[in-house]
């Protein structure tokens, strides 16, 4: 067993640990971003930017009543200066509250976090900086000796944001690096055992906040793909295939890329129910499910609209090669109906470019009227256009 082979063991373990409820495909968002679907980066990102602002409101109310006990201790001059830089602070912390909202973009999420964590870390550069001019005894050592634990406490709030390993050690390693640096600087005159006591401590903090996050990201993950399916087929429900297509019709626009939609609607499904039982319905609905699932690209998601009705969102896909794939699956059968005849489906395609439509209802009433063609000309068929088949 090699390196690499050990890492991927021991990471497996670990992140089964963190939830038994993620499935193999998930695990690996718990490291890294980068696979994340849009539904959870746009779900994480709104909640990061939320999270910021409960820290940031938290933080202008307390970072300046905390002056009050400054002021029993400390000497005039130091506690005014310490004042101001709180007042400061505070203020920093009000404007990031006031004019931070949630976009859902995972860029402005991080931005919000380097900000709230930039504010902290600027004061403890400067109190130290005060504070150092000062020799202070008892009460006020104590005192002026608790703003050393600032990095402490910014790595301990790690703790409360959803994130991945990697964005984890990306955001606590300046901070362990700063305070590697500070310490060395001032390597003739440090305490070496307690600033090494102090390090592992702030190295053990990140880890246990490291873990809480990823612990949450999971937990999170699991929900959403529990919000997000149809309990039924594990397809997307219709809740969510509207989020990801205006989602997907926004990326699509801005980027003038194809985004393809087919509305899949079962030929005479009723019947099945009638002759065979609601349940039969049912394993037709799923198999359908399974068989276009497996059919699926990269990138292609398929949600159940409303009962016996599907959406096949294809981002990327033009219209002849949507028409292509979908053609592809018409002349297989989406399934067996009970007696084991084809089940079959009638289709209409609508593509965000060709069609010239400038919204995703748009995008669903053209394809919805193109499988209402596709029913008028006899079923088990794909329509592309107003006109022909
Ligand atoms: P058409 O070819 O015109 O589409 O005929 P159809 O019978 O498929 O269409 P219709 O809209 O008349 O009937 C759809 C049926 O789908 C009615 C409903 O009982 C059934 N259905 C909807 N949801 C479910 C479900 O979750 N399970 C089952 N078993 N049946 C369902
Ligand atoms: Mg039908
Ligand atoms: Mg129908």
């Amino acid at each position: 067993m090699n390196i690499t082979h050990l890492a991927d063991h021991v990471w497996k373990r670990v992140a089964k640990l963190l939830s038994g409820e993620l499935n193999q495909s998930e695990l690996v968002w718990l490291a890294s971003p980068h696979r994340h679907m849009a539904l959870l980066t746009r779900r994480r990102a709104i909640m990061i930017v939320n999270r910021v602002r409960l820290f940031a409101l938290l933080f202008a109310i307390l970072t300046p009543l905390w002056s009050l006990v400054d002021l029993v201790v400390f000497p005039f001059p130091l506690w005014f200066n310490l004042a101001l830089m709180r007042l400061i602070a505070a203020g920093t912390f009000a404007s990031l509250l006031l004019n931070y909202r949630p976009s859902g973009e995972l860029f402005d999420a991080y931005r919000a976090m380097a900000l709230l964590f930039a504010i902290p870390t600027v004061f403890y550069v400067a109190s130290f900086t005060v504070l150092s001019h000062y020799q202070l005894s008892g009460i006020s050592a104590a005192i002026g000796a608790g703003y050393a634990f600032l990095p402490f406490v910014l790595l301990a709030g790690l703790s409360v944001f959803p994130l991945t390993l990697l964005e984890n050690l990306a955001i606590a390693s300046p901070i362990l690096i700063a305070q590697a640096l500070a310490g060395s600087l001032r390597w003739s005159t440090l305490d070496w055992p307690s600033f090494a006591g102090a390090f592992w401590l702030l190295v053990l903090i990140t880890g246990v906040a490291t873990l809480a996050g990823m612990s949450q990201l999971a937990f999170m993950i699991a929900l959403v793909r529990q919000a997000i399916r149809d309990t039924l087929t594990g397809a997307f429900s219709r809740n969510s295939a509207q989020e990801v297509l205006e989602l997907q019709f926004t990326i699509a626009t801005r980027s003038d890329s194809a985004l393809s939609l087919a509305f899949i609607d079962l030929d005479h499904f009723k019947s099945i129910n009638d002759q065979f039982g609601h349940e039969a319905g049912d394993k037709a609905l799923v198999d359908m499910a399974a068989f276009v699932h497996e059919n699926l690209r990269q990138g292609d998601m398929l949600a159940r609209w409303g009962g016996e009705e599907f959406l096949l969102i294809m981002p990327n896909t033009n219209l002849e090669q949507a028409q292509a794939a979908l053609q592809r699956m018409r002349s297989v059968g989406f399934g067996k109906r009970p007696d084991n005849t084809p089940l079959t489906a009638s289709v209409g395609i609508a593509e965000r470019a060709a069609d010239q439509v400038f919204n995703w209802k748009m995008l669903v009433d053209l394809a919805d009227r193109r499988m209402y063609l596709a029913k008028q000309g006899g079923r088990n068929q794909v329509v592309c256009t107003e006109g022909e088949e």
